[in-house]
Protein backbone atom coordinates (compact mmCIF):
# COMPACT_ATOMS: atom_id res chain seq x y z
CA UNK A 1 0.00 0.00 0.00
CA UNK A 2 1.44 3.30 -1.05
CA UNK A 3 2.81 5.89 2.08
CA UNK A 4 1.23 8.86 2.14
CA UNK A 5 3.34 11.81 0.83
CA UNK A 6 4.81 14.20 3.31
CA UNK A 7 8.39 15.99 4.28
CA UNK A 8 9.91 12.93 5.65
CA UNK A 9 9.67 11.26 2.63
CA UNK A 10 9.84 13.69 -0.29
CA UNK A 11 13.21 14.34 -1.66
CA UNK A 12 14.57 16.65 -4.76
CA UNK A 13 16.42 13.95 -6.11
CA UNK A 14 16.20 10.10 -5.50
CA UNK A 15 19.09 7.79 -6.74
CA UNK A 16 18.54 4.19 -7.59
CA UNK A 17 22.00 2.29 -6.20
CA UNK A 18 24.48 3.30 -4.41
CA UNK A 19 27.87 1.90 -6.32
CA UNK A 20 30.45 4.62 -7.57
CA UNK A 21 28.04 5.74 -10.16
CA UNK A 22 25.07 6.40 -7.41
CA UNK A 23 27.70 8.18 -4.94
CA UNK A 24 29.15 10.43 -7.28
CA UNK A 25 25.61 11.68 -7.82
CA UNK A 26 24.85 11.77 -4.34
CA UNK A 27 27.61 13.86 -3.64
CA UNK A 28 27.16 16.25 -6.25
CA UNK A 29 23.33 16.61 -6.51
CA UNK A 30 24.02 17.36 -2.66
CA UNK A 31 26.98 20.11 -3.37
CA UNK A 32 24.31 21.39 -5.18
CA UNK A 33 21.38 21.90 -2.65
CA UNK A 34 19.32 19.06 -3.50
CA UNK A 35 18.11 17.19 -1.36
CA UNK A 36 18.96 14.07 -1.61
CA UNK A 37 18.27 9.98 -0.86
CA UNK A 38 20.07 7.11 -1.99
CA UNK A 39 18.30 3.97 -1.77
CA UNK A 40 20.65 0.37 -1.99
CA UNK A 41 19.09 -3.01 -1.94
CA UNK A 42 22.16 -4.66 -0.57
CA UNK A 43 23.13 -4.40 3.71
CA UNK A 44 25.92 -1.65 2.44
CA UNK A 45 26.31 1.19 0.29
CA UNK A 46 29.27 0.56 -1.90
CA UNK A 47 28.23 -1.62 -4.47
CA UNK A 48 30.84 -3.43 -6.14
CA UNK A 49 33.72 -1.84 -4.81
CA UNK A 50 33.13 -1.98 -1.48
CA UNK A 51 35.52 -4.75 0.12
CA UNK A 52 34.13 -8.06 1.47
CA UNK A 53 35.15 -9.39 4.71
CA UNK A 54 35.50 -13.07 5.56
CA UNK A 55 36.75 -14.58 8.46
CA UNK A 56 37.92 -11.38 9.41
CA UNK A 57 40.12 -10.61 6.45
CA UNK A 58 39.24 -7.83 3.86
CA UNK A 59 39.16 -9.13 -0.10
CA UNK A 60 39.42 -6.63 -3.25
CA UNK A 61 36.95 -6.47 -5.08
CA UNK A 62 38.60 -4.84 -8.10
CA UNK A 63 41.49 -5.98 -10.14
CA UNK A 64 43.19 -2.91 -9.72
CA UNK A 65 43.67 -2.42 -13.31
CA UNK A 66 43.63 0.75 -15.03
CA UNK A 67 44.58 0.73 -18.55
CA UNK A 68 47.20 3.65 -19.28
CA UNK A 69 44.74 5.51 -22.08
CA UNK A 70 42.89 9.29 -22.04
CA UNK A 71 39.67 7.16 -21.91
CA UNK A 72 40.08 5.27 -18.80
CA UNK A 73 41.92 7.60 -17.16
CA UNK A 74 40.59 10.79 -18.05
CA UNK A 75 37.07 10.34 -15.98
CA UNK A 76 39.01 9.31 -12.97
CA UNK A 77 40.64 12.38 -12.80
CA UNK A 78 37.38 13.74 -12.31
CA UNK A 79 37.36 11.88 -9.79
CA UNK A 80 40.73 13.12 -8.10
CA UNK A 81 39.39 16.71 -8.62
CA UNK A 82 36.53 15.80 -6.48
CA UNK A 83 38.53 14.44 -3.75
CA UNK A 84 41.30 16.95 -4.42
CA UNK A 85 44.06 14.00 -4.02
CA UNK A 86 46.04 11.72 -6.48
CA UNK A 87 44.41 8.15 -7.09
CA UNK A 88 46.34 7.30 -10.05
CA UNK A 89 49.90 7.03 -9.85
CA UNK A 90 52.77 6.49 -12.58
CA UNK A 91 52.39 4.22 -15.26
CA UNK A 92 53.98 1.21 -15.65
CA UNK A 93 54.31 -1.84 -17.95
CA UNK A 94 52.72 -4.81 -17.04
CA UNK A 95 52.03 -7.08 -19.24
CA UNK A 96 49.22 -9.92 -18.51
CA UNK A 97 50.25 -13.51 -18.46
CA UNK A 98 49.00 -16.35 -19.44
CA UNK A 99 49.77 -20.10 -18.97
CA UNK A 100 50.16 -22.02 -22.74
CA UNK A 101 52.30 -25.11 -23.43
CA UNK A 102 53.57 -25.52 -19.29
CA UNK A 103 54.64 -22.57 -18.91
CA UNK A 104 53.65 -19.12 -17.65
CA UNK A 105 54.14 -16.28 -21.11
CA UNK A 106 53.25 -12.94 -21.74
CA UNK A 107 49.81 -13.19 -23.33
CA UNK A 108 49.71 -12.17 -26.72
CA UNK A 109 46.63 -13.18 -27.90
CA UNK A 110 43.34 -15.31 -27.69
CA UNK A 111 44.80 -16.65 -31.28
CA UNK A 112 41.58 -18.51 -32.80
CA UNK A 113 39.85 -19.16 -29.68
CA UNK A 114 36.28 -17.49 -29.53
CA UNK A 115 34.64 -16.69 -26.72
CA UNK A 116 31.72 -15.30 -26.04
CA UNK A 117 32.83 -12.58 -23.54
CA UNK A 118 35.66 -11.93 -25.94
CA UNK A 119 34.73 -8.37 -25.71
CA UNK A 120 34.84 -8.15 -21.74
CA UNK A 121 37.96 -9.82 -21.86
CA UNK A 122 40.25 -8.12 -24.53
CA UNK A 123 39.59 -4.90 -22.23
CA UNK A 124 42.09 -6.60 -19.42
CA UNK A 125 44.99 -7.49 -21.86
CA UNK A 126 46.46 -4.06 -22.05
CA UNK A 127 50.21 -4.06 -20.70
CA UNK A 128 50.63 -0.15 -20.28
CA UNK A 129 49.08 0.57 -16.72
CA UNK A 130 48.22 2.98 -14.12
CA UNK A 131 49.11 2.29 -10.78
CA UNK A 132 46.90 2.90 -8.37
CA UNK A 133 47.88 5.36 -5.46
CA UNK A 134 44.22 4.79 -3.83
CA UNK A 135 42.58 2.07 -3.74
CA UNK A 136 38.83 2.19 -4.77
CA UNK A 137 37.54 0.81 -1.64
CA UNK A 138 38.90 3.83 -0.02
CA UNK A 139 37.11 6.23 -2.64
CA UNK A 140 33.96 4.84 -1.52
CA UNK A 141 35.21 5.43 2.22
CA UNK A 142 35.64 8.86 1.06
CA UNK A 143 31.71 9.51 -0.41
CA UNK A 144 30.49 7.77 2.64
CA UNK A 145 32.27 9.85 4.98
CA UNK A 146 29.89 13.02 6.42
CA UNK A 147 27.81 12.60 3.58
CA UNK A 148 25.16 15.71 2.74
CA UNK A 149 22.89 13.01 1.40
CA UNK A 150 20.48 10.41 3.14
CA UNK A 151 21.05 7.05 2.18
CA UNK A 152 18.91 3.90 3.13
CA UNK A 153 20.66 0.12 3.09
CA UNK A 154 18.16 -2.75 2.54
CA UNK A 155 15.92 -0.49 0.74
CA UNK A 156 15.52 -2.27 -3.00
CA UNK A 157 13.47 -0.89 -5.48
CA UNK A 158 10.88 -3.01 -6.33
CA UNK A 159 8.72 0.06 -8.34
CA UNK A 160 8.70 3.09 -10.67
CA UNK A 161 5.15 4.52 -10.05
CA UNK A 162 3.51 7.07 -11.87
CA UNK A 163 0.90 9.23 -11.16
CA UNK A 164 -1.14 11.17 -14.42
CA UNK A 165 1.49 10.50 -16.65
CA UNK A 166 4.52 11.74 -14.50
CA UNK A 167 7.10 9.39 -12.19
CA UNK A 168 6.24 10.79 -9.13
CA UNK A 169 7.68 8.34 -6.36
CA UNK A 170 9.31 4.35 -6.52
CA UNK A 171 8.25 1.49 -3.94
CA UNK A 172 10.73 -0.14 -1.92
CA UNK A 173 10.76 -3.37 -0.98
CA UNK A 174 6.96 -3.79 -1.97
CA UNK A 175 6.22 -1.72 0.78
CA UNK A 176 7.19 1.65 1.23
CA UNK A 177 7.35 4.62 -0.98
CA UNK A 178 9.25 7.57 -1.83
CA UNK A 179 8.15 10.79 -3.59
CA UNK A 180 11.04 12.82 -5.36
CA UNK A 181 10.94 15.74 -8.39
CA UNK A 182 13.77 13.70 -10.39
CA UNK A 183 15.19 9.79 -10.24
CA UNK A 184 18.58 8.76 -11.06
CA UNK A 185 18.94 5.11 -12.20
CA UNK A 186 22.25 3.93 -10.62
CA UNK A 187 21.52 0.33 -11.12
CA UNK A 188 21.42 -2.37 -13.75
CA UNK A 189 19.27 -1.12 -16.73
CA UNK A 190 17.75 -4.40 -17.68
CA UNK A 191 15.32 -4.59 -14.43
CA UNK A 192 13.73 -1.60 -15.36
CA UNK A 193 11.34 -3.43 -17.80
CA UNK A 194 9.75 -5.03 -14.96
CA UNK A 195 9.85 -2.02 -12.33
CA UNK A 196 8.62 0.66 -14.97
CA UNK A 197 5.01 0.18 -15.76
CA UNK A 198 3.66 -0.66 -18.82
CA UNK A 199 1.94 2.67 -19.64
CA UNK A 200 5.57 4.37 -19.43
CA UNK A 201 7.56 1.77 -21.12
CA UNK A 202 6.40 0.43 -24.16
CA UNK A 203 6.99 -0.69 -28.02
CA UNK A 204 10.53 -0.74 -29.69
CA UNK A 205 12.24 1.11 -25.78
CA UNK A 206 10.87 -1.72 -23.56
CA UNK A 207 12.15 -4.17 -25.87
CA UNK A 208 15.48 -2.85 -26.06
CA UNK A 209 15.34 -2.59 -22.29
CA UNK A 210 14.34 -6.57 -21.73
CA UNK A 211 17.21 -7.12 -23.76
CA UNK A 212 19.95 -5.43 -22.35
CA UNK A 213 21.44 -8.11 -20.60
CA UNK A 214 25.02 -8.31 -19.42
CA UNK A 215 27.28 -10.89 -17.94
CA UNK A 216 27.31 -12.42 -14.53
CA UNK A 217 30.68 -12.30 -12.70
CA UNK A 218 31.59 -15.48 -11.02
CA UNK A 219 34.40 -14.37 -8.18
CA UNK A 220 36.55 -16.42 -6.36
CA UNK A 221 38.59 -14.95 -3.56
CA UNK A 222 41.78 -16.35 -1.55
CA UNK A 223 43.69 -15.82 1.20
CA UNK A 224 47.32 -18.03 0.25
CA UNK A 225 49.26 -18.93 3.30
CA UNK A 226 53.20 -18.27 2.03
CA UNK A 227 53.68 -15.95 -1.23
CA UNK A 228 52.80 -17.91 -4.13
CA UNK A 229 54.27 -15.17 -6.66
CA UNK A 230 55.82 -11.66 -6.98
CA UNK A 231 54.14 -11.52 -10.26
CA UNK A 232 51.10 -8.49 -10.15
CA UNK A 233 50.06 -8.90 -13.82
CA UNK A 234 46.98 -9.75 -14.67
CA UNK A 235 46.48 -13.33 -16.01
CA UNK A 236 44.40 -14.50 -18.56
CA UNK A 237 43.67 -18.31 -18.14
CA UNK A 238 42.01 -20.42 -20.59
CA UNK A 239 43.36 -23.58 -21.88
CA UNK A 240 42.53 -24.92 -24.97
CA UNK A 241 39.28 -25.27 -25.41
CA UNK A 242 35.94 -22.66 -25.16
CA UNK A 243 34.03 -24.57 -22.47
CA UNK A 244 33.93 -21.85 -20.30
CA UNK A 245 35.09 -18.55 -20.47
CA UNK A 246 38.61 -17.17 -19.58
CA UNK A 247 39.21 -16.98 -16.20
CA UNK A 248 40.87 -13.38 -15.28
CA UNK A 249 42.68 -12.53 -12.44
CA UNK A 250 45.63 -11.09 -10.35
CA UNK A 251 47.85 -11.74 -6.69
CA UNK A 252 48.09 -8.89 -4.65
CA UNK A 253 51.16 -8.25 -3.14
CA UNK A 254 52.34 -10.71 0.05
CA UNK A 255 50.94 -9.07 3.43
CA UNK A 256 52.78 -10.14 7.07
CA UNK A 257 49.75 -11.09 9.62
CA UNK A 258 50.40 -12.37 13.20
CA UNK A 259 53.87 -13.44 11.93
CA UNK A 260 52.61 -15.40 8.84
CA UNK A 261 53.45 -14.42 5.34
CA UNK A 262 49.72 -14.14 3.67
CA UNK A 263 48.76 -13.59 -0.04
CA UNK A 264 45.45 -12.92 -1.34
CA UNK A 265 44.45 -13.31 -5.58
CA UNK A 266 41.47 -12.49 -7.18
CA UNK A 267 39.88 -14.51 -10.11
CA UNK A 268 36.73 -13.74 -12.31
CA UNK A 269 34.85 -15.76 -14.99
CA UNK A 270 31.76 -14.70 -16.44
CA UNK A 271 28.71 -16.08 -17.39
CA UNK A 272 25.86 -14.93 -19.86
CA UNK A 273 22.86 -13.73 -17.54
CA UNK A 274 20.27 -16.14 -18.61
CA UNK A 275 22.43 -18.88 -16.06
CA UNK A 276 22.43 -16.80 -13.61
CA UNK A 277 20.41 -19.23 -11.38
CA UNK A 278 21.89 -22.53 -13.17
CA UNK A 279 24.41 -23.97 -9.59
CA UNK A 280 25.49 -26.65 -11.71
CA UNK A 281 26.73 -24.29 -14.76
CA UNK A 282 28.34 -22.08 -11.76
CA UNK A 283 29.50 -24.82 -10.35
CA UNK A 284 31.26 -26.30 -13.53
CA UNK A 285 32.60 -23.42 -13.71
CA UNK A 286 34.07 -22.90 -10.54
CA UNK A 287 35.61 -25.82 -11.03
CA UNK A 288 37.28 -25.20 -14.25
CA UNK A 289 38.74 -21.74 -12.40
CA UNK A 290 40.18 -23.42 -10.29
CA UNK A 291 41.72 -26.24 -12.67
CA UNK A 292 43.08 -23.04 -14.56
CA UNK A 293 45.21 -21.48 -11.73
CA UNK A 294 46.39 -25.19 -10.47
CA UNK A 295 47.85 -25.21 -13.86
CA UNK A 296 49.86 -22.27 -13.60
CA UNK A 297 49.87 -22.04 -10.06
CA UNK A 298 49.96 -25.40 -8.59
CA UNK A 299 50.76 -24.46 -4.70
CA UNK A 300 48.34 -21.90 -4.91
CA UNK A 301 45.26 -23.99 -4.55
CA UNK A 302 46.77 -26.06 -2.04
CA UNK A 303 47.98 -23.36 0.89
CA UNK A 304 44.43 -21.79 0.83
CA UNK A 305 43.69 -20.15 4.42
CA UNK A 306 40.50 -18.46 3.21
CA UNK A 307 38.08 -18.96 0.15
CA UNK A 308 35.06 -16.84 -0.82
CA UNK A 309 32.71 -16.96 -3.96
CA UNK A 310 30.57 -14.35 -4.98
CA UNK A 311 28.14 -14.21 -7.96
CA UNK A 312 27.30 -10.80 -9.17
CA UNK A 313 24.70 -10.74 -11.67
CA UNK A 314 25.01 -8.35 -14.24
CA UNK A 315 28.20 -6.77 -13.37
CA UNK A 316 29.93 -6.55 -16.91
CA UNK A 317 28.79 -5.79 -20.50
CA UNK A 318 27.68 -3.15 -22.63
CA UNK A 319 24.47 -2.57 -24.50
CA UNK A 320 22.96 0.75 -26.68
CA UNK A 321 19.73 1.55 -26.04
CA UNK A 322 19.24 4.10 -28.98
CA UNK A 323 18.49 6.61 -26.22
CA UNK A 324 16.87 9.84 -28.30
CA UNK A 325 18.02 12.07 -25.47
CA UNK A 326 21.05 11.76 -23.33
CA UNK A 327 20.62 9.28 -20.58
CA UNK A 328 16.80 9.23 -20.68
CA UNK A 329 13.56 7.21 -21.63
CA UNK A 330 12.08 9.09 -24.15
CA UNK A 331 8.50 9.16 -22.02
CA UNK A 332 10.12 9.54 -18.56
CA UNK A 333 11.30 13.25 -18.07
CA UNK A 334 12.35 13.17 -15.01
CA UNK A 335 14.32 9.90 -14.90
CA UNK A 336 18.05 9.66 -15.78
CA UNK A 337 19.97 6.42 -16.07
CA UNK A 338 23.38 6.41 -14.78
CA UNK A 339 24.58 3.05 -15.95
CA UNK A 340 28.11 2.53 -17.41
CA UNK A 341 26.87 -0.41 -19.07
CA UNK A 342 25.35 1.86 -21.25
CA UNK A 343 28.83 2.84 -21.87
CA UNK A 344 31.66 1.64 -24.38
CA UNK A 345 33.98 0.82 -21.43
CA UNK A 346 34.17 -1.46 -18.35
CA UNK A 347 35.86 0.43 -15.86
CA UNK A 348 35.38 2.23 -12.71
CA UNK A 349 36.07 4.95 -15.16
CA UNK A 350 32.89 4.40 -16.59
CA UNK A 351 31.09 4.53 -13.81
CA UNK A 352 32.18 8.41 -13.19
CA UNK A 353 31.37 8.98 -16.83
CA UNK A 354 28.47 7.57 -16.30
CA UNK A 355 26.79 9.46 -13.34
CA UNK A 356 28.71 12.87 -14.91
CA UNK A 357 26.53 12.25 -17.92
CA UNK A 358 23.55 12.07 -16.14
CA UNK A 359 24.06 14.92 -13.99
CA UNK A 360 24.85 16.83 -17.09
CA UNK A 361 22.14 16.16 -18.87
CA UNK A 362 19.93 16.75 -15.65
CA UNK A 363 21.41 20.13 -15.44
CA UNK A 364 20.34 20.47 -19.26
CA UNK A 365 17.19 20.59 -17.92
CA UNK A 366 16.77 22.72 -15.38
CA UNK A 367 18.54 25.95 -16.26
CA UNK A 368 17.16 27.76 -13.62
CA UNK A 369 18.63 25.86 -10.93
CA UNK A 370 22.08 27.20 -11.47
CA UNK A 371 20.99 30.92 -12.04
CA UNK A 372 22.43 31.60 -8.63
CA UNK A 373 25.12 29.15 -7.92
CA UNK A 374 28.78 30.02 -8.22
CA UNK A 375 30.46 28.28 -10.87
CA UNK A 376 32.67 26.30 -8.41
CA UNK A 377 29.77 24.45 -7.31
CA UNK A 378 28.59 23.64 -10.68
CA UNK A 379 30.28 21.29 -12.71
CA UNK A 380 30.39 22.45 -16.01
C1 LIG B 1 34.89 -8.97 -11.27
C2 LIG B 1 35.07 -7.54 -11.67
C3 LIG B 1 36.34 -6.98 -11.68
C4 LIG B 1 36.52 -5.64 -12.05
N1 LIG B 1 37.77 -5.12 -12.08
C5 LIG B 1 37.93 -3.86 -12.53
C6 LIG B 1 39.25 -3.30 -12.61
O1 LIG B 1 40.25 -3.92 -12.28
N2 LIG B 1 39.36 -2.02 -13.08
C7 LIG B 1 38.26 -1.27 -13.46
O2 LIG B 1 38.42 -0.11 -13.87
N3 LIG B 1 37.02 -1.77 -13.38
C8 LIG B 1 36.82 -3.05 -12.93
N4 LIG B 1 35.56 -3.56 -12.85
C9 LIG B 1 34.41 -2.71 -13.24
C10 LIG B 1 33.96 -1.78 -12.08
O3 LIG B 1 34.15 -2.39 -10.84
C11 LIG B 1 32.49 -1.44 -12.24
O4 LIG B 1 32.32 -0.82 -13.50
C12 LIG B 1 31.98 -0.45 -11.21
O5 LIG B 1 32.31 -0.84 -9.91
C13 LIG B 1 30.47 -0.37 -11.31
O6 LIG B 1 30.00 0.64 -10.41
P1 LIG B 1 28.51 1.14 -10.51
O7 LIG B 1 28.19 2.10 -9.48
O8 LIG B 1 28.31 1.71 -11.81
O9 LIG B 1 27.64 -0.19 -10.31
P2 LIG B 1 27.56 -1.17 -9.05
O10 LIG B 1 28.79 -1.20 -8.26
O11 LIG B 1 27.07 -2.45 -9.65
O12 LIG B 1 26.42 -0.54 -8.15
C14 LIG B 1 25.05 -0.66 -8.40
C15 LIG B 1 24.33 -0.73 -7.04
O13 LIG B 1 22.93 -0.73 -7.27
C16 LIG B 1 22.32 -1.59 -6.32
N5 LIG B 1 21.00 -1.95 -6.84
C17 LIG B 1 20.72 -2.71 -7.94
N6 LIG B 1 19.40 -2.79 -8.12
C18 LIG B 1 18.81 -2.07 -7.13
C19 LIG B 1 17.46 -1.77 -6.78
N7 LIG B 1 16.42 -2.24 -7.50
N8 LIG B 1 17.21 -0.99 -5.69
C20 LIG B 1 18.24 -0.49 -4.95
N9 LIG B 1 19.55 -0.76 -5.23
C21 LIG B 1 19.83 -1.52 -6.31
C22 LIG B 1 23.29 -2.74 -6.22
O14 LIG B 1 23.09 -3.48 -5.03
C23 LIG B 1 24.63 -2.00 -6.25
O15 LIG B 1 25.07 -1.66 -4.95
C24 LIG B 1 35.37 -4.87 -12.45
C25 LIG B 1 34.09 -5.43 -12.43
C26 LIG B 1 33.94 -6.75 -12.04
C27 LIG B 1 32.55 -7.32 -12.04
Amino acid sequence: MATTKNSKNTYDSIIIGSGLSGLILAKQLSDLGQKTLVLEKREIPGGHLRSTSTKGFQFHTSLLYIPDFKEYTEPLEMLEFMMDQKILGPSKELPPKTYNSGELKDFIGFSDLKFHSINEAQWYTQSKVREILIPPEDWVEWLLHEPAFEIQALHEVTRYNFDDGNLDSVTVNGTKTFYATNFFHAAPVSPLHTLIPDIALKGREKAKVSKAQGWTSVCLHFLHSGLQTENENVHLLMGSKTDFEPCIGTFYPAIQKDSKTLQESFWFSLINDEHTEDMEHIGALIRNMKKQIKRAYPEAIENIDIEKIVVTPQSQGSYDLELKNPCQLSQISNLWLASPLLLEQRSVGASVQAADKALKAWKACQPEIYANIPSSTCPA
